[in-house]
């Protein structure tokens, strides 16, 4: 795992999330060491995370350096048992992870995922020692009926549970129209949205923990957008999916991120 980060820094340091969703055979492991060479300047600055396919986990755990964490894309909420074609997130950390995303958008809308049953899986997370990327977003309608900060409050409130702390937890906010599809929201917006939803953190776990618990923006996050958006205020990192699969673009973000701090 790589180094230790107190609560008190983590708001202030970047975090470079990249979600490989279901893509990703063997052959693929060679980005990913390339992402964990070509990053080694940045480890002082930026924590970086890679989530690949449960399948790669273990694998991609050993191949890279100590400075890039790992993780899943989800987990069941029960440590074991007859779950068919599941992983645990006991699993996923003996498998070598840090960390795993839950609640992420594909998961809520093809599973059904609820965010109690996100909220489960957190405190599976928790239970087996990793850390919780949690993820909520809008989708287009709800952005275009005016419903946004509500749908986002609900379930940011929904998806945690009362204990989470900075060095337990972070929030992606992800709006679903955004995702894949090259489209992002204003910077006014996004500043808008985090300022909400950290003005909701502190409204419930207090000043100093509210404040520290890492924000993330994802949703078409390239090479191109990276510096804007990495630089609104209450952005403490991205989540990056298309571009989290070429070394070459999750670098050139990782590099956008370092010079905006
Ligand atoms: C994601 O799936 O979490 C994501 C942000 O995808 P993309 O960067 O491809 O929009």
């Amino acid at each position: 795992m790589g180094h230790e980060v107190g609560e008190n820094d983590l708001a202030q340091r970047l975090l470079i999330a990249g979600n490989w969703k279901m893509n990703g055979l063997a052959s693929h492991l060679n980005e990913g060491r390339a992402i964990s060479e070509g990053s080694r300047a940045f480890a002082p600055q930026l924590d970086l995370l890679l989530c690949p396919p449960a399948t790669l986990v273990r694998t991609l755990r050993d191949q890279l350096d100590d400075h890039v964490f790992v993780g899943g894309q989800t987990c069941h909420h029960a440590e074991k048992g007859a779950h068919t074609g599941e992983v645990s997130a006991e699993m996923l950390r003996d498998a070598g992870a840090s960390h795993v995303i839950v609640g992420h958008s594909e998961r809520r809308a093809d599973h059904g995922e609820s965010s109690e049953s996100v909220r489960s899986k957190l405190t599976a997370a928790h239970r087996a020692g990793l850390i919780a990327v949690v993820c909520i977003g809008e989708t287009l309608s709800e952005r275009e009926t005016g419903k946004t900060l509500g749908v986002l409050e609900t379930q940011l409130a929904g998806s945690l549970h009362d204990d989470v702390s900075a060095d337990d937890t972070i929030v992606a906010y992800e709006p679903v129209w955004a995702i894949g599809t090259g489209k992002t929201p204003s910077t006014d917006d996004v500043a808008q949205v985090h300022a909400h939803l950290r003005g909701k953190l502190i409204e419930r776990f207090g000043e100093d923990r509210g404040r520290a618990i890492r924000l993330l923006y994802g949703g078409s996050v390239q090479p191109a957008n990276a510096a804007t958006l990495l630089a609104v205020p209450d952005v403490d990192g991205a989540l990056v999916g298309g571009a989290s699969l070429k070394a070459s673009d999750f670098l050139a973000i990782c590099e956008a991120a370092c010079n905006c701090r």
